[in-house]
């Protein structure tokens, strides 16, 4: 990887609104090919719109990025020798290079804006190294309305830069040497090379990642569901499943791999292997790679993560020791795509409240009820709570009975959990622990 030294990139976000699926898309594609070629990644916040940025979206966007584990090495508060990283305090560099392009007549002065003159003939080749090589003529880089050649204004009337020249400065006094993006810049890009070549800098290498599409082939947006990246924390996906998850949107490590972990995602990293189509964001897949890292997540972790969603539904898990708390999860296994939805289907092991709440015996008749009851009055004093005692217990009364296990093993689901599904009734009485399956099927009336 030789090419690919000193690898400097930037993830250069607006302060004027969260961290959005989009931002975090090119944040973490930057964050992957720093890490991989061991290079900088650098934060920087474009904040020349002084209207609508603010301190408090840089602060979400920054603890956005955290969430996701895009660690940046240089930015504001981190800094770094190529700071400061906020283009608001960056004004003389902006002035400066402006003067020089007026000096050397490539630029001039007009209503106290500074405008560079769109200059004829030169033929650009933008080597993009995921769209591969864009030819454009200098005149079609910049157009007006009419078709007809537009100059480029880089500095407004009110003293402050835009982007396609605050860019350009900025990248290249940061040493950046890959710009990786949005598709949505690629129209930029023709005059950023203007403006490079203008002030007789080097060019970055260019990389545009494919845009975003919701399942309906629009550009995500707020139709499409939670737009900020911290609304997935609320609804229960785990940072590292978002994170696999944004990294398969243009991208895929190969051989049919789906799942993996930030450092598998590092290790084989390519930008030339990104796909230029657009990427479809597709909440099933999520879900799915969701469930697939919750699966293997350790116990521990798990009940860590889970314990917010059980207290937003009012229950109080602290009022059990981390071992149950782990074992019931353990045994929840696979259940649930979201923490939230294990959180729902677990609510029976934190709390007897919910079950209650759905309990409905409607169904059993008084014949059942009064079989049920002399089944229970047996099951209460099985000699050991272990679940495959009491499955060997149940098994032969069902059989001395004429019953099937069914037939008493759903009621004791039901009153147990108030639910229909869940793991192996046995294994759920067990970890209960056999006072509280007393309590709950005296409750409804089926032990005395
Ligand atoms: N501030 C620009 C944006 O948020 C940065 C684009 C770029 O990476 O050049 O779109």
């Amino acid at each position: 990887m030789s090419e690919n030294r000193n690898v400097r990139v930037r993830f250069a976000p607006s302060p004027t609104g969260a961290l959005h699926i989009g931002g975090a898309h090119t944040a973490l594609f930057n964050w992957l090919w720093a890490r991989r070629c061991d290079g900088t990644f650098i934060l920087r916040i474009e904040d020349t719109d002084a209207e609508r940025s603010t301190a408090e979206y840089e602060g979400t966007i920054k603890e956005g990025l955290k969430w996701l584990g895009l660690d940046w090495d240089e930015g504001p508060d981190t800094g770094g020798s190529f700071g400061p990283y906020r283009q608001s305090e960056r004004m003389d560099l902006y002035r400066k290079y402006a003067e020089q392009l007026l000096d050397a007549g490539f630029a001039y002065r007009e209503d106290g804006a500074v405008i560079f003159k769109t200059p004829a003939g030169v033929g650009l080749v933008l080597e993009d190294a995921i769209y591969g090589d864009i030819r454009i003529q200098s005149e079609k880089a910049s157009v007006s309305q009419d078709g007809s050649v537009k100059d480029i204004v880089i500095m407004k009337r009110d003293g402050m830069p835009t982007y396609n020249y605050a860019v350009v400065v900025d990248d290249h006094a940061m040493e950046v040497n890959w710009v990786i993006r949005g598709e949505d810049h690629i129209s930029n890009t023709p005059k950023q090379m203007l403006l490079y070549r203008a002030l007789g800098w080097e060019m970055p290498r260019f990389a545009h990642l494919p845009m975003i599409l919701g399942k309906d082939k629009k550009k995500l947006s707020k139709r499409h569901g939670a737009t900020s990246v911290f609304e997935y924390n609320d609804m229960g996906y785990l940072p590292d499943s978002v994170f696999n998850f944004l990294a398969l949107l243009g991208w895929s490590p190969g051989g049919g791999v789906e799942i993996f972990g930030r450092d598998e995602a590092v290790k084989s990293f390519e930008l030339s292997k990104v796909i230029k189509k657009p990427a479809v964001f597709d909440m099933d897949k999520l879900n799915f790679v969701n469930q697939e890292h919750l699966k293997t997540m350790d116990p521990a972790a798990k009940k860590k993560i889970v314990e917010p969603f059980w207290a937003e539904l009012g229950l109080e898990p602290q009022k059990h020791s981390d071992r149950y708390l782990m074992d019931a999860l353990t045994l929840m296994g696979a259940r649930g795509r979201t923490t939230k939805e294990l959180a729902e289907f677990s609510d029976y092991f934190v709390d007897f409240g919910p079950v209650k709440e759905r309990y409905d015996a409607s169904d059993i008749t008084p014949e059942h009820r009064a079989a049920l009851k002399k089944f229970f009055a047996e099951f209460m004093s099985v000699p050991n709570w272990e679940s495959s005692a009491m499955e060997a217990f149940a098994r032969n009364w069902c059989e001395a009975n004429g019953a099937s296990l069914k037939e008493v093993a759903l009621p004791l689901r039901w009153a147990l959990t108030g639910r229909k599904v869940s793991p192996g009734v046995f294994e759920v009485a067990r970890l209960l622990g056999r006072d509280d399956c007393r309590m709950r099927l005296r409750y409804f009336g089926f032990v005395d």
